[in-house]
């Protein structure tokens, strides 16, 4: 600790950016070590291979889901989510923060994806599905050519029941991890961080989950978690600081919305280049998502995360190149945020290496900003999220306004091409969340 602060002082000086961090300054970072797709490919660990492995995974889970979730059966069992434009927004964040967004503004609304209404829909419930098709297809349970339907019937519950799962979360991850767990019949135990809401204790509660409440913060519930599972040869880790699992679940997200887009008739290519923007906390969902764009979109995708100033992990690991050995709490910050999903304070340092070369960069905002966009998109779109999903809508809004942001542009030949462009705001989480909790963020204001 002495020696990483004695080093830090060093790094400080010499990167302004990081003293802007420790102030809780808003600040927009473009990444200096991007390369181009080819390069940033080099030695990956993981390909497009694998993103397509975990694709048709969930295909073939999708009888399975439609059965216990009779939700999903009009997307025939995909858990996916609805791309909407929101122009009205788009004026209005123009107008109201004087910024100059051009091309278009659409809102990816996994804040909406059945099962656990938040993007954690995505890697959570993919890394339980691979986990109970590793133990049917070991245990002679299962064919991988038979209808997965069949682990919906009593005898595979029997079965999954002498497991456990267990996880440590800020509450979104638990969710997602715990209802798919215990319909599958798993026993289920989530290790929840101190910033986690009680609606989502309860919810998870009412669904048999053991919830498991610490003092400590997401690092220490994932130690706990990580702890206790290990001592249970029938128990299973979902480590959301290291997964591949859950990064490629992640990473399946670019294949349906390239789909989505193509519908639209939203063409990405050189002329027409794509800025997605999403909130981060310990990285994977951002950075599989990112991960998967990038091999679809390759260099016409710009990928950028937003982070709230009291918790921008991400951010410090890649200014510093130190990764997940260091945290916001080492530059004097809390790691505290209304934004529960993003109380984070170390990140992950997997996926910190794999996005070094692929991201462009990060904003970080403020926690009164988060309800201010909530209520701006309630107002203009009528479309509800969670404070923590509102973040990402600092990337549009500092356009015309960041001096880093019209440098980017140049610096990557876009000036004569930013009418054509797209994008999306990655809406991660919001419509579980009970009304009188709704009507609480309504109403508050911070400084
Ligand atoms: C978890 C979460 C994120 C970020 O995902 P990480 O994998 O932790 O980076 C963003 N928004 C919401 C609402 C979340 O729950």
């Amino acid at each position: 600790m002495e020696r990483m602060a004695d080093g830090l002082t060093e790094l400080a000086g010499q990167l302004p950016v990081i003293k802007e961090l420790q102030q809780e300054k808003e600040v927009v970072w473009i990444n200096p070590d991007r390369t181009d797709y080819e390069k940033s490919m080099e030695g990956s660990e993981l390909t497009m291979a694998d993103v397509e492995d975990a694709e048709a995974r969930l295909w073939r889970f999708a009888p399975f889901i439609m059965r216990c979730f009779p939700e999903t059966k009009e997307r025939n069992g995909l858990i996916e989510s609805a791309l909407t434009p929101i122009s009205r927004m788009q004026a209005h964040l123009n107008r109201k923060y004087g910024s100059d967004l051009k091309g278009r503004l659409l809102l990816k609304q996994d804040s909406h994806l059945a099962i656990a209404g938040s993007v954690k829909a995505r890697g959570g419930i993919y890394e339980v599905l691979k986990h109970t098709e590793d133990l049917a297809l070991r245990h002679g349970l299962l064919h991988k050519e038979e209808d997965y339907a069949k682990l919906a019937e009593p005898e595979a519950g029997d079965f999954f029941r002498q497991y456990t799962v267990q996880v440590g979360s800020t509450g979104n991850l638990g969710m997602s991890i715990g209802i798919m767990s215990a319909a599958v019949g798993y026993r289920v135990i989530v290790h929840m961080s101190a910033d986690a809401k009680q609606w989502k204790k309860d919810l998870l509660r009412a669904h048999g989950v053991t919830v498991l409440e610490y003092q400590f913060d997401y690092s220490g519930a994932v130690e706990q978690g990580r702890k206790q599972s290990e001592q249970d040869p029938k128990s299973y880790f979902v480590d959301d600081e290291s997964s591949r699992t859950l990064f490629l679940g992640y990473a399946v997200a670019a294949k349906r919305l390239a789909a989505q887009l193509q519908a639209l008739k939203i063409p990405v290519d050189w002329e027409h280049p794509l800025f997605v923007y999403i909130p981060c906390g310990v990285g994977g969902a951002p950075g599989g998502i990112s991960f998967g764009l990038k091999q679809i979109y390759q260099d016409h995708v710009h990928c950028f995360f937003a982070e709230p100033t009291q918790a921008p992990c991400m951010a410090l690991g890649m200014i510093t190149g130190l990764h997940h050995q260091i945290s916001v709490q080492e530059i004097g910050l809390t790691g505290q945020t209304h934004a529960d999903g993003l109380a984070v304070g170390r990140p992950s340092g997997f996926v910190g290496s794999v996005m070094k070369p692929m991201l462009s960069g990060e904003f970080t905002v403020r926690d009164a900003k988060l309800y201010e966009y909530m209520r701006d998109l309630l107002e203009t779109e009528e479309i509800f999220l969670e404070p923590s999903a509102c973040a990402a809508f600092q990337g549009p809004v500092c356009f015309g306004r960041s001096e880093e942001l019209k440098a980017y542009v140049k610096e990557n030949g876009l000036e004569g091409r930013m009418e054509q462009a797209a994008h999306i705001v990655w809406a991660t989480g919001g419509s579980l969340v009970p009304e009188e909790v709704r009507e609480e963020y309504r109403r508050t204001y911070l400084d």
